[in-house]
């Protein structure tokens, strides 16, 4: 996510910079319309050994129980239907991911969605299970929309569940302790209410004229760490999930006029009478996310082999495919300096939020307002190009978005400005970086007080948040590479994205890579700047 308050702040500021210093303006080109083909659907899936690997973190991997075959639920998809070809086997990086099945049908006014899903989960954790925990993020205090789950079952059995932290968590008690490496296989039956018009949480879960927006509405399991169950409420700022990598096998039937943007591949589409039932394949993704619209346009370009989707309104057409290039641009730059983007589609959706922009797995989203004001190009691209660079850190790369929040948030700040710096040259990018960035931070350090960037986010009011977090924590990765140099610090982030793909990283994994990359002790650096 990158925030109002910044980029506007960032407008102000490059609006003072020296003409010499400006930003370039970019010229829409007319991009060729390029439609994915569906690719057919093939037999099962799941590596050969799924069922019998063993839990990574298990203590007696010899527990590891094979995956029951559920009577005519047996998948029968490709789950590397996401993935660009030469990537199809990083499906067995994470052993025994979540799988989530769920099947999705909305009214005719998009404002209520009945759901069902069936999730396997399998026991990662070092102990037995009394319990296993959902995220219900629909209910998220003040947000006007809901989600009621109306039954849990395993087997024949319903199962007791409670809701915690205002509804925003529901606790399903297990019958049995599941043991280290076994596997529950859980049913459960919802409905979602979504709001109209709505404004919490930077209006990301909303029902507009032009698009209805859904992040992480379904129950959604949080991820287990060495603090047990990630289950805390976290401010009305920031990002709420934080999750492990899954296999999404999702079936979502609306009235035809919509067309549906969504993490990963569609991989079916049927047309009955006027309702369209598509089907989605995300896999490995750590979240699934969906739009609807029935009144935007696309426009899509193609880099290598991976296609890049730009959703827009009509009368935003121009700005619509000056967001294609940047988005492709971004794609580019990122790849040259942290690694390949392993999937095969890429959507960027203008929408009616009010932060700059939301990053998904597969999706990045823009608000609108950025894309109808000509003079807010530099803050559009900065947005474009900061969504598009969480498709690295976030999404593929995992970490505790909530507690840790500067580990993705303050390097993809940092990854923005390579990507500034690759575009238009290091004297653009080192005049974001003072206008903006030590700029920002130094009149906060003055109103708050030096704050550690490395907080979780509820330690800060959003003003500080942004402010230490997004403008004082990029400035560890600008000192780490002044001290390590070029090509031990883009070495120490190809490392970092490589190892930690699809999993969760923590600060000491980046620390390690930087150390190993360069041989030299950066601890001083992030005492001072992310510790400090
Ligand atoms: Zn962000």
């Amino acid at each position: 996510m990158v925030r109002r308050s910044l980029i506007i702040f960032l407008l102000a500021l490059i609006g003072c910079a020296t003409p010499a210093a400006s930003l370039p303006t970019v010229t829409p080109q007319p991009t060729p319309l390029v439609l994915p083909a569906l690719p057919p659907v093939g037999p099962t899936i799941l590596p050969s050994d799924y069922n019998t690997r063993p839990a990574p973190r298990a203590t007696q991997a010899a527990n590891a129980q094979p995956l029951p075959v559920v009577p005519g639920t047996t998948p029968s998809v490709n789950f590397d239907s996401t993935l660009r070809p030469q990537f199809a086997q990083d499906l067995n990086i994470v052993n025994n991911e979540t799988i989530y099945t769920m099947a999705w049908n909305f009214n005719d006014d998009l404002s209520e969605i009945q759901g069902s899903q069936r999730v396997i989960f399998a026991n990662r954790t070092d102990h037995p299970l009394d319990e296993i925990y959902f995220r219900l993020f629909a209910n998220y205090p003040d947000g006007g929309g809901n989600i009621k789950v109306q039954n849990v079952r395993s087997g024949e059995n319903n199962l007791e569940t409670s809701l915690e932290q205002s509804d925003t968590t529901l606790r399903v008690q297990l019958r049995h302790p599941l043991p280290v490496g076994s596997v529950a296989v859980l049913r459960m039956d919802y409905v979602i209410q979504v709001p109209r018009d709505a404004q919490a949480r930077y209006a990301d879960f909303t029902r507009t004229d032009w698009i209805t927006t859904l992040p992480t509405i379904y129950p959604i399991i949080p991820a287990y760490d060495a603090q047990g169950w990630h289950t805390e409420l976290p401010p009305s700022f920031g990002d709420l999930v934080y999750s492990d990598s899954s296999i999404y096998d999702v079936t979502i039937t609306a009235p035809s006029q919509y067309n549906v943007i969504a993490s990963g591949e569609m991989i079916q589409e049927t047309k009955n009478g006027d309702r369209t039932t598509r089907r989605f394949v995300a896999a490995p993704m750590r979240d699934f996310d969906v739009n609807l619209t029935d009144r935007m346009k696309r426009t899509s370009a193609r880099l290598d082999d991976i296609t890049v989707n730009s959703w827009y309104r009509e009368e935003n057409a121009e700005a619509g495919v000056r967001a294609l290039n940047w988005a492709v641009d971004a794609v580019r730059v990122f790849q040259e300096k942290f690694g390949p983007y392993p999937f095969k589609e890429l959507d960027l959706v203008e929408t009616p939020t009010t932060a700059g922009g939301i990053e998904y797995p597969g999706v990045v989203t823009v608000a609108s307002d950025l894309y109808q004001d000509p003079a807010q190009l530099n803050a559009f691209e900065f947005a474009t190009a900061h969504e598009v660079a969480h498709q690295w850190f976030y999404s593929v790369v995992g970490n505790d978005q909530v507690n840790r929040p500067w580990l993705d948030e303050a390097l993809v700040q940092y990854a923005t400005l390579v990507y500034f710096e690759t575009q238009y040259g290091k004297d653009v990018a080192r005049t974001l970086q003072q206008n903006y960035f030590d700029a920002q931070y130094e009149a906060a350090r003055k109103r708050y007080g030096d704050m550690s960037a490395g907080l979780p986010s509820s330690a800060y009011i959003e003003e500080s948040y942004g402010a230490f977090v997004y403008a004082k924590g990029p400035k560890f990765f600008q000192a780490v590479r002044d001290k390590i140099g070029d090509e031990a610090f883009f070495k120490a982030l190809r490392g970092y994205y490589e190892a930690y793909k699809y999993r969760i990283a923590e600060p000491k994994d980046l620390i390690e890579m930087f150390q190993k990359a360069s041989g030299q002790d950066i601890t001083p650096l992030y005492v001072r700047w992310i510790g400090g």
